[in-house]
């Protein structure tokens, strides 16, 4: 079974999902062989807490994983990788191995045998192609995150906006001083509790320099300039930095950004995705392979006023989900509700292993085998930092969470007339929001955190369930 995490991908810019660009030929073959959900979200707005759902479906709060530099997966969680191990499967985890969001040692790695470095250049692809050959007389279970698309913004290709950035880059790249003098300026900053976000060379440098944290070096060289419990500080600058550069920039030339999006998204189909379905071929284990590929959150490009990924908007709730079934005889859709944490129980149901009790998340196999054409699931969650939203199959509610509910903007969709989520309904139709409500309390009421001892509660955890924790003893 190979399990696919194209990060950051937004399904509505691949072709199979309708989009007109061609940039997606080899997932599109893919999902011609296979069942494409319309209607599949993420669990949370950023990579770290989505992508653990999708490995151990516990829903963000319960697995509590939410800051980088902080955060450590319970050794209570069992992964899918530490459960397909345990039935003798052959498991690899081919991802970037250090950087913060996907550290391996604070839970990627946990239950994969081989844990290889995929890099945003595709860097690991033959060892990825080999590794393949080498465990193919084997029952295995692949799983990769492809970072490109996530990284999009590093390939932006404008005539002049980004000078100064570019400036700061070429400088950078001939001499690692500068790069140095530019992370202790923000660090500098950052602890003098000053804003670098109002420098205009310190917002645009970020694009080149910041983000050069992706790499185990550039992390281990940034950790020293912090000081040790400061060092969420730098996520925190990073976003800041971010989304400074995207409000003074994207703005201008959105196109910009969905061309270089696109090109992203193109060149992990064509560098990636189309070898790894040539080697399938080639090994003759195309057809008899479960392969399940999806994204960890969308992207926004100014649809809601939002831009890159840390809210709730629909552009980034939105993953593609396309499971290539063994032996899939045709392809269809379905519109039923799926999200990230049904995929560790459809791909344990479908290999015969037992659901561990631990499973928030649905098996999807009846759905797929069509023996049961309803869905498993009657509502989808989201959990943000500080938002929560639940999703029926005709409305949308987004709320603050508990603490901030008073004062927060609520949002209420109503998806069948209006699927893209424009319309605020929350104030016109209060009856059906405080049923929404009410099943969204009630859900997050039942949620138990596996969070371990030695970390505080996070804020998201609303005070009732922070109460039934302390009493089922989880605390
Ligand atoms: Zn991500």
């Amino acid at each position: 079974m190979i399990l696919v995490i194209i990060d950051d991908l937004r399904p509505d810019h691949l072709g199979c999902y309708g989009y007109k660009r061609k940039v997606s030929a080899a997932i599109d073959a893919i999902a011609a062989d296979s069942v494409v959900f319309d209607n599949a979200f993420s669990q949370a707005p950023y990579t770290l807490p989505s992508t653990i759902s999708i490995l151990t479906s516990l829903y963000p709060s319960s697995h509590g994983m939410f800051l980088i530099y902080k955060d450590k997966l319970s050794k209570r969680v069992q992964t899918i990788a530490e459960i397909f191990s345990a039935y003798q499967y052959r498991t690899a985890w081919f991802s970037l191995l250090k950087t913060p969001h996907l550290d391996v040692d604070i839970g990627f790695g946990r239950g994969f045998q081989d844990k290889v470095e995929l890099g945003i250049e595709f860097e690991g692809r033959q060892e990825l192609l080999y590794w393949i050959e080498k465990n193919r007389k084997h029952k295995f279970f692949l799983a990769m995150d492809i970072r490109r698309v996530h990284d999009f913004f590093r390939f932006i290709r404008t005539s002049s906006k980004h000078k100064a950035g570019h400036a700061v880059a070429e400088q950078g790249s001939s001499s690692g001083d500068v790069e140095r003098d530019f992370y202790l300026k923000i660090v500098k900053l950052a602890l003098e509790k000053k804003t670098p976000f109002n420098d205009p060379a310190l917002v645009s440098g970020h694009r080149d320099l910041f983000n050069g944290i992706y790499s185990a070096e550039k992390v281990d060289q940034i950790k020293q300039l912090f000081p040790e419990g400061k060092r969420q500080q730098l996520d925190n600058i990073r976003d800041g930095l971010f989304s400074a550069w995207v409000r003074s920039e994207a703005g201008k030339d959105i196109q910009s950004w969905i061309n270089a999006y696109d090109e992203t998204v193109s060149t992990t189909d064509r560098e990636l995705i189309k070898p790894l379905l040539r080697e399938l071929k080639r090994l003759g284990l195309y057809d008899k392979t479960l392969i399940i590929i999806t994204a960890d959150h969308g992207e926004a490009f100014g649809e809601h006023n939002e831009y890159g990924h840390n809210s709730l908007v629909y552009e980034v709730n939105h993953v593609p989900l396309i499971i290539k079934m063994p032996y899939a005889s045709k392809p269809w859709r379905t519109k039923e509700l799926a999200q990230g944490v049904d995929i560790m129980p459809t791909a344990l149901d479908l290999a015969g292993i037992a659901i561990p009790h631990q499973a928030q998340g649905k098996s999807l196999s009846g759905l797929l085998r069509q023996s049961n054409t309803n869905g498993p699931n009657e509502y989808v969650f989201e959990q943000g930092r500080n938002k929560s939203s639940i999703r029926s199959k005709e409305w949308r509610l987004i709320v603050p969470n508990m603490e901030k509910r008073k004062k927060g903007i609520k949002h209420l969709y109503h998806l069948s007339v209006d699927p893209h989520e424009r319309n605020n309904l929350y104030y016109f139709e209060q009856k059906i929001a405080s049923k929404m409500q009410n099943e969204l309390d009630r859900w997050q009421g039942s949620l138990v955190s596996y969070k371990d001892k030695e970390y505080e509660f996070s804020p998201e955890i609303d005070r009732l369930t922070r109460e039934r924790i302390r009493e089922t003893g989880y605390w």
